[in-house]
């Protein structure tokens, strides 16, 4: 079953809401099987929304609308899936008495405008709305079947999970299993990544895709199978795949600061840090490991007091590690030193020093520290040599 989402509402348009509904339609669709191949947002207006739920009737079997439900003039969304249906619009009694003692139990009046919410396309199925006043529907058509769900974020959802979700089951069949599963991947470039592993990526199931936050990259199997059991048999053989392509870069299911701290306490190793970088990204980065407080000892912040190239900078950075190191008492000190200038690209080398108890490992890198993304990459660069060295990998 192929579906397109609709999300109606001006605001979305002007950027004043986040369309929030279709991004959890979505997740809830992929979940059940269906595909989404399409996502859609329109403003208030009767034409564009007939238009578009005509246009992706075209297209999908299922398309559902949230928004544009509300008692006011400008809420238009029944009057536009009526005509986009070629249906004319019926008012129901029994609706009307249902918005009613809703205003009565809440000890508020009802206004005449809400009439307008008893209205529905002839035909239409209609799903009760206990959370709200605006009534939802289901229509079932030669095209596909549209779904118009309302706007607000708590009351879609929950007609979504109790009304849709179990229509989808019993009345259309529905058995399908997703599984996704999320591995992380650090220390290569996203097209270096993309290149190792693009015949995966374009695959149509299992699929794979990959989205990356400071060099930290997110792998992504998704697998839709008829059982728990052969989705997870394909998503093991695709993830056996990326981890012969990857290797030491494939972290797993854990993400980096998970794994740092999780070798750091099979090893028990502690950690002292000197850092040449007022912004601090390594000490930011190391506080991110879910036991900090056991294994970091101490922290030494201190800028640069005279000008250094890249080898100056590498030993004084391996100097303030073992400074650090022997002040407390850790088995590791990590330090961390950028060189003074920028080099002609506007990127500056930084120098990381680890002292572990077998020896040393330097590194340089350049970051580009313009922009605060690039501190955020050096507490990634300084993690991964924390991880690589604790798992024994080469330097
Ligand atoms: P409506 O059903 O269009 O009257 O929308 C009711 C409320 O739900 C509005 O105040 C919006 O803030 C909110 N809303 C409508 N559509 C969305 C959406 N796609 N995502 C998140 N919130 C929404
Ligand atoms: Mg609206």
């Amino acid at each position: 079953m192929d579906a397109e989402i609709i999300a109606i509402g001006s605001e979305l348009l002007l950027g004043v809401t986040v369309d929030t509904n279709s991004a959890y339609l979505a997740r809830q669709l992929a979940a059940a099987g269906v595909n989404v191949y399409r996502k859609m947002v329109v403003g208030d207006n009767v034409d564009r929304i007939t238009t578009a739920v005509r246009e992706a009737l075209s297209r999908a079997d299922l398309v559902i609308c949230t928004g544009g439900l509300g008692p006011t003039l400008d809420d238009v969304t029944r009057e536009a899936v009526a005509a986009a249906l070629n249906r004319p619009l019926e008012f129901h009694p029994e609706l009307l008495d249902q918005i009613a003692a809703r205003f009565a139990a809440m000890n508020r009046p009802m206004s005449e405008s809400n009439r307008r919410q008893a209205y529905v396309p002839a035909g239409a199925r209609i799903i009760p709305n206990p959370r709200g006043t605006a009534p939802a529907f289901l229509i079932e058509d030669e095209r596909g079947t549209v779904v118009v769900l309302p706007g607000v974020p708590g009351e879609m959802r929950y007609l979504f999970e109790t009304a849709v979700l179990p229509y989808l089951r019993e009345e259309r069949g529905i058995t399908t299993v997703i599984l996704v599963r999320t591995l992380h991947a650090v220390g290569l470039g996203e097209s270096v990544i993309g290149e190792r592993i693009a015949d995966l990526m374009q695959q149509t199931n299992p699929t794979v895709g990959i989205s990356a936050k400071r060099a930290r990259y997110e792998l992504r199997i998704g697998a839709r199978a008829e059982s728990q059991a052969e989705a997870e048999a394909m998503i093991a053989r695709t993830e056996a795949i990326i981890r012969e392509r990857l290797g030491q870069y494939l972290l797993g299911e854990e993400e980096l600061p998970t794994v740092v701290a999780r070798l750091l306490r099979e090893r028990h190793q502690t950690l002292a840090l000197y850092e040449g970088i007022l912004r601090a990204p390594v000490l930011q980065a190391l506080l991110s490991l879910p036991d900090s407080d056991q294994v970091l000892r101490g922290v030494e912040i201190h800028p640069l007091d005279s000008p250094a190239d890249t080898q100056a900078a590498s030993d004084l950075a391996a100097a303030g590690a073992a400074n650090v190191a022997e002040r407390w008492q850790s088995s590791i000190g990590l330090g961390v030193q950028p060189a003074s200038w920028p080099d002609t690209n506007g990127f500056t080398s930084v120098s990381f020093v680890l002292i572990t108890p077998t020896g040393e490992r330097r590194l340089n890198r350049p970051f580009d520290l313009r922009s605060s993304d690039g501190f955020e990459f050096i507490g990634t660069a300084a993690l991964d040599l924390l991880r690589r060295y604790l798992a024994g990998e080469p330097e």
